[in-house]
């Protein structure tokens, strides 16, 4: 059943995804479903882990947001990341992932979050901790 207009939905295909996690790189092959009603396509299983559009399975974005917020993108991307997990990610990747977190969080922040931000950049931490757990 098509989750956005209840209408009868079916599987189109079983369709591959490479993502990092901290287990490492993993390839995937989960069911796409479509609706034609509304033509609306989603992947069950991705939304039923937390993976979005991004390749960082939910703990990885995790672990990538908080190397992010401890140094620059870059020291994350070619250090810090590569020694503690083995994630071999971009610079970009980093910097894309550690920011989203900051956007989800600033257009919702309760009101503890928004009073760590005020203090200053010691908050950060814990302002990245807070949105993906
Ligand atoms: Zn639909």
């Amino acid at each position: 059943m098509c989750q956005h207009c209840q209408a009868d939905a079916r599987m189109v295909s079983r369709r591959e995804k490479w993502i990092s996690s901290l287990l490492g790189e993993l390839r995937l092959k989960r069911a796409y479903y479509h609706c034609s009603a509304c033509g609306q396509g989603w992947f069950p299983w991705d939304q039923e882990v937390g993976l979005g559009a991004s390749h960082l399975t939910p703990a990885a974005s995790e672990v990538t947001c908080l190397a992010g917020v401890q140094a620059s993108f870059a020291q994350a991307s070619e250090t810090t990341l590569r020694k503690l997990c083995g994630l071999r990610i971009s610079e970009s990747t980093v910097e894309r992932t550690t920011e989203s977190a900051g956007e989800r969080l600033r257009a919702r922040p309760s009101p503890s979050c928004r009073e760590s931000l005020n203090r200053g950049s010691g908050s950060v931490t814990l302002w990245a901790a807070r949105v993906l757990t």
